[in-house]
C-alpha cells in the first residue's frame, strides 16, 4: 500500500501515520521528521533549512525532491509507502507523479485529514515543538492554505482521495482510516 497523507499541520498525520505503519508493516516516511533530524545533527541539508522552519516557511523544493528520490528507492520502501508532509505543493506532486512512472510505482490513496483553524492552533501550542508558536502556527496554516491544500483537488481529480475528519478522537480517526483504507 502507497499512502500519501494530507491535511494541516495538527491534523494528527503523523500520529496516524504510525499506527497505519505499523499495522501494514510499511514505512512511515515523515519529510519534516528527516528535516528536524537533520537540523540536529547540523549537516549541510540541516544548516540549510533551518531558518525556513523556523519561520513556518516551506523549505525550498531543491532541498526536498533529492532527498524523497532517494527514500523511495531504499529496500524498505519497495513494499509499500505512508508518505506524511509530502507533496506540500504542486511542483512536488507533480515531481512524485514523475518519480513513480519511473520507478514503477503508483500511489493508491491521498488521505486528507481535516480539522478546524482554532483546534488547530489549540493543538500545536499544548504540544510546544520549536516551531510551534502561536504566531509560526499561523503562518503555517497560510502556508497550508496557499500552497498545500490545492492537492486536495489534485488528487480528488485522480480519483484517490480519502477524506478523514481529523477532529475526532484519536481511536476514531484510526477506525474510520483503516475502513476508508479497506474499502
Ligand atoms: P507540521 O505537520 O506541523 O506542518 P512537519 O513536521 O510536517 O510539520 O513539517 C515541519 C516543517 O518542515 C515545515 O513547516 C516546513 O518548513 C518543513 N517541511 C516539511 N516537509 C516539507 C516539504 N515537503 N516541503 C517543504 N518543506 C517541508
Amino acid at each position: 500500500m502507497r499512502l500519501i497523507f494530507l491535511g494541516p499541520p495538527g491534523a494528527g498525520k503523523g500520529t496516524q501515520a504510525q499506527r497505519v505503519s505499523q499495522r501494514l508493516g510499511i514505512p512511515h516516511i515523515s519529510t519534516g521528521d528527516i528535516l528536524r533530524q537533520a537540523v540536529a545533527d547540523q549537516t549541510p541539508l540541516g544548516q540549510k533549512a533551518k531558518s525556513y522552519m523556523d519561520r513556518g516557511d516551506l523549505v525550498p523544493d531543491d532541498l526536498i525532491l533529492g532527498l524523497v528520490r532517494e527514500r523511495l528507492q531504499q529496500d524498505d520502501a519497495q513494499s509499500g509507502w505512508i508518505l506524511d508532509g509530502f507533496p506540500r505543493n504542486l511542483s512536488q506532486a507533480q515531481f512524485l507523479d514523475t518519480l513513480l512512472a519511473e520507478i514503477h510505482q503508483t500511489c493508491d490513496r491521498a488521505v486528507n485529514f481535516t480539522v478546524p483553524d482554532d483546534e488547530i492552533v489549540q493543538r500545536l501550542v499544548a504540544r510546544g515543538r520549536q516551531d510551534d508558536k502561536e504566531e509560526t502556527i499561523r503562518h503555517r496554516l497560510m502556508v497550508y492554505r496557499q500552497a498545500t491544500a490545492p492537492l486536495i483537488e489534485f488528487y480528488e481529480q485522480q480519483s484517490r482521495l480519502l477524506c478523514v475528519d481529523g477532529s475526532q478522537e484519536m481511536d476514531a480517526v484510526t477506525e474510520y482510516l483503516s475502513q476508508g483504507l479497506a474499502a
